[in-house]
């Protein structure tokens, strides 16, 4: 069986130290079977063995092979789509509910990285950055919008105070969010994986899903093995494939690139982000960046519709870097990759469960490393009998993509293209 490894990015470069983790060679019994090693699945497991479960989770490359390894590495707080499109799609109650938790996220990543002492950079402080003053007003109603769920830590920036933060002549101004933040991304899912097996949960890499036989009592077949589980948590995201027919049809993988600069020094990094923070724009395909430990340039952007590995990624988004930091002009790209996330038509995550037993999460569509930690948290609770918060999303509505798989592409392509413009003339 092929030996998958992690993409040759700056993370799994500069990755901690791991155990190695075999693949599943036998059949094994357990309480939950978790599908994909991911900020999602290790998520729901680590709550799960909290709350005294066995949890076996099966892995079909490495631990954080899929976005979780992959991402800007960006906290930021809320879904892809704001509260403020919730409330005009659901109910209040339900509305209430999904705001109360739009700030849990990134609360539940910094009580692991504090329980389990995870080594992953963590960094306080995310920047919002508009270039346009329509982006601007959005801004302004976001603030007020994430006050009246109780975010308290939210400060508007003129086009004077944003330079100070982040030396770009783009902006017109931002919002600083001091419960956002960023991280090293593998290395918290590595940690968090770490923590599953302190625990004394199981997790076998090279051991990808191929086939779940359903039913009282269902069983996930790999190439050498085969798990019996109470309850299965689907956890594949855009990874997943044809394994689930059912979720594969109202989603789309998406690719996204990032590119890693070489060591810039500390004055050149510091003349760029003086106080650390990381940024992204208010675009619909939006540019994001932060500083690394080793004082590095992350810079990510674009998204491919349909997932297509594109043949030069410098080539993309090194212009795009250059336009918001023309200093960098003669600077080396070190590493350049690509990522998957799952976009839905709604842009809000799917959540659900088929049969009694099949639990699943996917579609964060961009925005996840928050939401994906306390989607584990509310599969855990659904599990655990307590269905209220897993109820509040699973009842939001949802749609194939038109055109089916086949046409599912084009469509969202000429949707961004659409989106592209409005950027592009700022409107
Ligand atoms: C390049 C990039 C940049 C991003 N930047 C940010 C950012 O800065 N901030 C932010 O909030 N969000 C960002 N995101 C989104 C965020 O990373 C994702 O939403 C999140 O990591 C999804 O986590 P997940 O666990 O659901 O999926 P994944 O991390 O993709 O994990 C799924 C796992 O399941 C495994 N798997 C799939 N099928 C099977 C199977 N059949 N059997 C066993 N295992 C299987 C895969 O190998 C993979 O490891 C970015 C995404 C990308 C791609």
């Amino acid at each position: 069986m092929a030996n998958t490894p992690y993409p040759e990015s700056y993370y799994a470069a500069s990755a901690n130290a791991v155990p190695p983790r075999p693949a599943l060679q036998d059949d094994v019994e357990t309480d939950v079977c978790v599908i994909g090693a991911g900020y999602t699945g290790l998520s729901s497991a680590l709550f799960l063995l909290e709350n005294g479960f066995k949890v076996t989770v099966l892995e079909a490359a490495k631990v954080g092979f899929g976005a979780s390894g992959r991402n800007g590495g960006q906290i930021v707080n809320s879904y892809s789509r704001d509260i403020d499109v919730i409330e005009r799609t659901v109910g209040p109650k339900q509305a209430q509910l999904l705001g109360q938790m739009a700030f849990e996220g990134g609360r539940i990543i910094r009580e692991r990285v504090a329980k389990y002492n995870i080594q992953c950079d963590l960094k306080d402080g995310g920047v919002f950055a508009a270039i346009t003053a329509k982006q601007m007003g959005h801004l302004e109603a976001q603030k007020r919008l994430w006050e009246r769920f109780g975010h308290t830590q939210l400060e508007l920036m003129d086009q004077t105070r944003i330079r100070e933060v982040v030396a770009c002549d783009q902006y017109v101004g931002g919002m600083l969010d001091m419960s956002g933040g960023h991280i090293h991304p593998l290395n918290l899912a590595l940690g968090e994986a770490a923590a599953v097996e302190s625990l004394g949960g199981t997790i076998y890499e090279q051991s990808p899903a191929v086939r779940i036989e359903r039913g009282a009592s269902p069983v996930v077949h790999t190439p050498k093995g085969k798990v019996r589980a109470k309850f299965i948590i689907v956890a594949g995201n855009a990874y997943l494939g044809n394994l689930v027919p059912e979720l594969a049809a109202k989603s789309m993988p998406c690719g996204t690139q990032v590119i890693t600069t070489a060591p810039l020094g500390d004055e050149l990094a510091s003349s760029l982000l003086p106080q650390d923070y990381c940024v992204e724009d208010c675009n619909y395909l939006l540019d994001y960046y932060r500083l690394t430990a080793d004082k590095r340039l992350v810079f990510g952007g674009g998204v491919v519709y349909g997932a297509r590995d594109p043949a030069n990624i410098e080539a993309i988004i090194r212009p795009k870097m250059l336009k918001a930091f023309p200093q960098l002009r003669d600077v080396k790209i070190d590493y350049a990759w690509t990522g998957n996330f799952l976009l839905t038509l709604s842009r809000l995550p799917q959540v659900g469960r088929l049969g009694d037993n099949i639990y699943y999460s996917q579609g964060c569509s961009g925005h996840g490393v928050t939401y994906t930690h306390l989607a584990g948290k509310v599969l855990a609770e659904a599990l655990r009998g307590q269905a209220e918060r897993f109820d509040a999303f699973a009842d939001l509505p949802h749609y194939p993509f038109p055109g089916g798989q086949l046409l599912r592409t084009p469509f969202a392509a000429l949707g961004a293209w659409y989106y592209g413009l409005r950027d592009k003339f700022g409107y």
